[in-house]
């Protein structure tokens, strides 16, 4: 079986859709494949497909400073895009495009096997649960897919709104610190039926050798 590293290397090296003529360095995503969460966004944008790397820029600084308010950084999650290479002056990824990549991000949920997937965006939202979504109403909260579901059935979506999004409206910013806040109450408290269970998340919490209460107070910094 494909390991993360091996992936990456098929994705650097891919030309199996016209994305490969005009990207400046595919984008695997990258993180912990022991990670409970894996963040999802769309695509990369210029700077990700300049450096080769997801979220990186004033987006990936917000995002870093949220994972910081709920104790966690980069090297304990896994953050990537549906599809791997910039479409030309970041407009939202084809259909044939997205059914070209997706066998990417399909193996790399095998591997992980997350606790959960945050979807960063209406668009990464939609086509993680293919249907219809209404982020202003929706995210926040989780949603299970469905029996019909390319990803698999039962896997656990938590949407969020696009960090870039929250840098152009700034309400959208205390809209991301109480998401990641449920996001924290979600993944710390099972569900009643799993309440023997131990807790998802004990482990990334031991390696950070700080509790999750202390750290949420450094949402203040946004
Ligand atoms: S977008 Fe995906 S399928 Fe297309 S060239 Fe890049 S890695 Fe390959």
């Amino acid at each position: 079986m494909q390991n993360l590293d091996d992936i990456a290397k098929e994705v650097r090296t891919c030309k199996k859709c016209h994305l490969h003529k005009t990207r400046t360095n595919a984008v695997p995503g990258e993180g912990n494949s022991q990670a409970e969460i894996m963040f999802i966004g769309e695509a990369p944008g210029y700077h990700e497909d300049i450096q080769g790397r997801p979220f990186v820029g004033q987006a990936g600084k917000l995002l870093d400073n949220l994972l910081k308010g709920i104790g966690l950084e980069r090297k304990n999650v896994f953050i990537g895009n549906i599809i791997k290479c910039r479409p030309p002056g970041n407009r939202d990824p084809q259909p044939e495009e997205i059914n070209t990549c997706i066998s990417y991000l399909l193996k790399q949920i095998e591997i992980i096997k997350p606790k959960v997937i945050c979807t960063l965006g209406r668009f990464s939202f939609a086509e993680m649960m293919q249907r219809k979504v209404f982020i202003s109403s929706e995210h926040g909260r989780p949603f299970k897919t469905g029996s019909e579901n390319r990803l698999g059935e039962g896997l656990n979506i938590f949407p969020l709104y696009h960090p870039a999004a929250a840098l152009h409206q700034p309400g959208l910013i205390d809209a991301l610190e109480e998401d990641f806040k449920k996001l924290h109450a979600f993944l710390t408290s099972p569900p009643p039926e799993n309440k023997v269970k131990e807790n998802p998340l004990a482990s990334v919490y031991k390696k950070t050798n700080e509790t999750p209460q202390k750290k949420e107070k450094q949402l203040g910094l946004f």
